[in-house]
């Protein structure tokens, strides 16, 4: 029980990674907050892990993160019901592959004000509570096209690279407070943001050039979460933790 007495945060934790990362903290012990877009995606994913882990303290959320307001409530209710967190988990994010000429201004801003802003709005109102507490652990799930960038995927791209910027920095400016700050950079994951922007040859090309010649399972993401979170990881900040199968695009 790596996690045991721990509060975490999860946006994005109704389906996908999120769910795989939620279902992973509430088995080391952790109470979770299982955010979602929705309070009712948020509920069914509560149901779902409680009906697997009876014992498990959950609080379904609907949040936008991309709301100030709205991450401000997500915030209050979580220290309401535990007057604490000490694990948040910037996972919520969107995609889509457009060429840049016909990327309308809504097409860039729309991806950046969930993908970069949602996790700035984020650690902006939970790192006053850690500061308080002087410790807490924030990861955010970047994406090796954070890396690489991507074809197609300019909105995309930038929000994550703006991810990684926001990590190595908030790591750089909240360490003296015991907050560590790192990023989780999966390559392509089953999930359902993959099978709704991923087509057949899009996903070919990517096995090619995977060394282990396939997509993750969500679950394969969790244990990078895990540790990160957890105190095995206490020196372990301002990383950018590849989990990708050891793509090179
Ligand atoms: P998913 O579509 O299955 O899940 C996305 C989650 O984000 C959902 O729970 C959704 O409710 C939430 N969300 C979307 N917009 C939101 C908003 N405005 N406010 C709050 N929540 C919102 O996707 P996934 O594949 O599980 O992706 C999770 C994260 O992993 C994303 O940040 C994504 O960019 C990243 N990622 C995914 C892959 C992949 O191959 N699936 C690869 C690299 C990185």
């Amino acid at each position: 029980m790596k996690l045991k007495g721990k509060t975490a945060i999860i946006t994005g934790g109704s389906r996908g990674i999120g769910y795989a990362i939620a279902e992973a903290f509430i088995r080391e012990g952790a109470q979770v907050a299982v955010c979602g877009s929705r309070l009712t995606s948020a509920e069914k994913a509560s149901e779902k892990l409680h009906a697997a882990y009876p014992d498990a303290e959950i609080l379904p959320l609907g949040v936008n993160v991309a709301d100030s307001i709205s991450v401000k409530a997500m915030t209050d209710a979580v220290m309401k019901k535990w007057g604490r967190i000490d694990i948040l988990v910037n996972n919520a994010g969107i995609t889509a592959a457009k060429p840049i000429t016909e990327m309308s201004d809504e097409d860039f801003t729309g991806m950046l004000n969930i993908n970069l802003v949602g996790p700035f709005l984020c650690t902006r109102e939970v790192a006053s509570v850690m500061i308080a507490q002087k410790s807490g652990s924030i990861i955010n799930t970047s994406s090796m096209v954070g890396t690489y960038g991507g074809k197609n995927q300019t909105a995309y791209a930038a929000s994550k690279f703006g991810v990684n910027g926001l990590t190595k920095s908030c790591a750089k400016e909240l360490g003296q407070f015991g907050i560590r700050v790192n990023a989780v950079a999966p390559g392509v994951v089953g999930t359902d943001m993959v099978a709704e922007s991923v087509t057949d040859a899009m996903m070919a090309a990517m096995k090619a050039i995977t060394p282990l010649g396939r997509m993750a399972d969500p679950k394969e993401l969790a244990g990078a979460y895990v540790y990160l979170a957890s105190d095995d990881a206490s020196f372990t900040t301002g990383a950018i933790v590849s989990v990708d199968g050891g793509i090179v695009m």
